[in-house]
């Protein structure tokens, strides 16, 4: 398809665009125009057409996220190694347990010092780097997990535990209403936890008046093998840990064996899935 002829005021609003994705808007404008008007000049509506149509695809996606979704060569110095966290920073959010930035800075200074970028794109074969062939972090301050840390390769999620002294406990019920995941039951006694449905969400100990919830240490859940595309799987826990530390020797020695190990190609989450999923 040759270039259109854009009318003044369509390629001022053009101009608008981040620079980084214009050439692909140009083009997908021209697309529609052609393809659902046959004319070959674009004029201001067909770009407000077009640009509500491009809206409703983006969604709420910020523009990092819409450069790291664009396709780019294959060449040394792709961004290899996404690491996204929810905005419990921009909105102050009380549920959060964990500093994500923290943990962020933790797996950025990680990656760059491990070159690990780098040694991802190496073994793509593709000409293209796609969105799929990145690796993904994503750090959720608490088990809401806005972040979406199930269908990222790597998943992180901020947890507590929270610990019962029973001695002021009135049974009034409070920490049972309050509890997400039906996870405590109050009977004429105190609260009686079940860990296995408990999620680590603090709601309980916000609950109690009279202090008889304290809560552990926070510690992060660390998922692994998440992905969506044809075959999509939330990703499994695999380990809790304390401190970013922690957290790294686990992932630098599965992104090792996948590195070394994994098919031509192969991504880390269907790596992991074919090697680790229980
Ligand atoms: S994941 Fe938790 S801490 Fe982060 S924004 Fe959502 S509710 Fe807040
Ligand atoms: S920490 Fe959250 S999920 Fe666990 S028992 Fe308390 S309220 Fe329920
Ligand atoms: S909210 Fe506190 S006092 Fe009430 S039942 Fe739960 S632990 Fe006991």
């Amino acid at each position: 398809m040759a270039g259109l002829v854009w009318e003044k005021d369509a390629e001022k609003e053009l101009k608008r665009v981040p620079f980084f994705i214009r050439s692909f808007v140009r083009k997908k404008v021209e697309e529609r125009v052609e393809k659902f008007q046959g004319k070959s000049v674009v004029c201001l509506a067909d770009f407000k057409e077009a640009e509500a149509h491009f809206r409703s695809v983006r969604g709420d996606k910020s523009e990092s996220e819409l450069r790291a979704m664009m396709p780019v060569e294959n060449q040394p110095g792709v961004k290899m190694v996404i690491i996204e966290t929810c905005h419990n920073k921009l909105s102050n959010c009380p549920n959060v347990l964990i500093d994500t930035d923290e943990w962020r800075k933790a797996l950025e200074d990680w990656a760059r010092e491990n070159d690990i970028s780098e040694r991802i794109r190496a073994r793509i074969k593709n000409d293209k780097i796609y969105y799929h062939h990145k690796f993904r972090i994503s750090i959720s301050g608490c088990p809401n997990a806005c972040s979406r840390p199930q269908i990222c390769e790597v998943g992180i999620v901020g947890t507590v535990k929270p610990e019962l002294y029973p001695d002021d406990c009135t049974f009034c019920g409070k920490c049972e209403k309050a509890c997400p995941d039906l996870a405590i039951r109050v009977d004429n006694c105190p609260p009686v936890f079940d860990f296995s449905a408990c999620l680590g969400c603090k709601k309980c100990f916000e609950a109690c008046r009279n202090w008889c919830i304290k809560l552990s240490k926070p510690r992060a859940k660390l998922l692994m093998g998440g992905k969506l595309g044809r075959h999509p799987h939330l990703g499994q826990i695999v380990a809790e840990v304390s401190t970013p530390l922690d957290l790294l020797s686990i992932i630098d020695s599965a992104l090792n064996t996948y590195l070394e190990n994994g098919r031509e190609d192969e991504r880390f989450s269907d790596f992991w899935i074919r090697n680790f999923k229980t």
